[in-house]
């Protein structure tokens, strides 16, 4: 059976020469098996054909390159695809690939569900289901870019990855740094961490932890509100550390800052509810109490979908929202939705299905 193989994506060269030697065969095939994988993205054991016709047979016995199966692929009209795979025990796992003129961003899911129930996202409403191994997370990525480039075909220089899909990255703390460690080897994928951005909202040990470590990945804030008391309501996670707690670990993470990097805060904007200038006027003030000025703010309309309340506000309000951070000194940008027909755009990754009228379905 598929989920009792083992799954070879989610190892790095040390643990394939250890797999290797285990099966008899010599050190150098974890080098031939880790290119195979991760540089030529080969999708089965056939297609390595620097490896013995044995090996290549017995390893589809004992081993796997994939454990997620793809459930369908819907695109967008604006070329967003989403993808809803399904782990081996049946779980959900969104991935989302997104086209500009520039560059080419995959963003992935740390977890199948969440448990940190925001009040404006829709994955909240799966609950936690479970965490993604290194392998579930890599494949992800090495999925889409077959899809989108072709196997064993190269990728544009400068796609980006994005840890923003479903669930918490640093709840899968220990996953998400090895998948990295392995997606940023030259010999394989050379997705560098400078490329890499993960968003949390706020799991304050962990921002720490993460600013000491070296060659780390560019890190995003979910912020969403300026108070304590507006945040509590929004992201319940605000109760086991507040906006004080988070806004400390701000401060020692842009401590770690690189030259020319900044922090990112994520904002999302819901209408009526923490759009208003004075919002935006306290949240300019909160930065300014921290000492945070290496950072820009990701201004981010809330994408509505059923059964969230929620609406995005006007572009007018979105636009002076933005005008109070710049006079006050923050940089901000407003991103786009893309793919919201297909539920593929921010805080709507719930294994929704469209319906086909919407959306090519694989
Ligand atoms: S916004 Fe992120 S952390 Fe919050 S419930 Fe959704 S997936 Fe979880």
């Amino acid at each position: 059976m598929q989920e009792e193989r083992i799954h070879l994506m989610g190892m790095d060269p040390v643990g394939l020469s250890e797999f290797v030697i285990d099966q008899g065969e010599p050190e150098f095939r974890a080098r031939q098996l880790f290119k195979g994988i991760h540089q030529r993205r080969l999708e089965s054991f056939e297609d390595f054909t620097d490896i013995s016709k044995s090996f290549r047979e017995r390893l589809s016995v004992i081993a796997c390159l994939r454990t997620l199966n793809l459930v369908q692929r819907f695109v967008s009209n604006d070329g967003t695809r989403r993808y809803l795979f399904s782990t081996a025990n049946g779980n959900p796992v969104e991935t989302v690939f997104i086209p500009t003129r520039k560059r080419d961003t995959i963003c992935f899911s740390s977890q199948s569900g969440c448990a940190l129930n925001c009040d404006f996202c829709l994955t909240a409403k799966l609950g936690f289901l479970q965490n993604l191994s290194p392998g579930e997370i890599v494949e992800q990525i090495i999925y889409v870019l077959n899809d989108v480039y072709g196997i064993a075909k190269e990728m544009p220089h400068g796609t980006n990855l994005v840890a923003m899909g479903a669930g918490e990255p640093f709840n899968n703390f220990e996953n998400l740094l090895k998948a990295v460690s392995i997606m940023k080897r030259e010999d394989g994928l050379f997705i560098v961490p400078g490329r890499i951005t993960v968003s949390t909202v706020g799991i304050v040990p962990k921002i720490y932890e993460f600013a000491k470590l070296n060659g780390r990945p560019h890190l995003a804030i979910s912020l969403s509100a300026p108070n304590d008391e507006l945040r509590n309501r929004l992201m319940p996670i605000n109760k086991r550390w507040n906006i004080d707690d988070l806004m400390n670990a701000a401060a020692a993470f842009q401590n770690s800052l690189k030259q020319g990097e900044r922090l990112t805060f994520e904002y999302v904007l819901l209408a009526g509810i923490n759009d208003m200038d004075r919002h935006a006027a306290e949240l300019a003030s909160l930065l300014k109490r921290y000492g945070l000025d290496r950072v820009k703010i990701n201004l981010i309309p809330h994408n509505s979908a059923e059964p969230l309340e929620y609406s995005p506000p006007s572009a007018e309000r979105v636009a002076a929202f933005k005008q109070t951070l710049e006079t006050s000194g923050v940089s901000a940008y407003v991103r786009k939705a893309r793919g919201h027909d297909i539920f593929a755009a921010c805080g709507q990754l719930a294994a929704f299905d469209p319906g086909e009228a919407l959306a090519e379905v694989v």
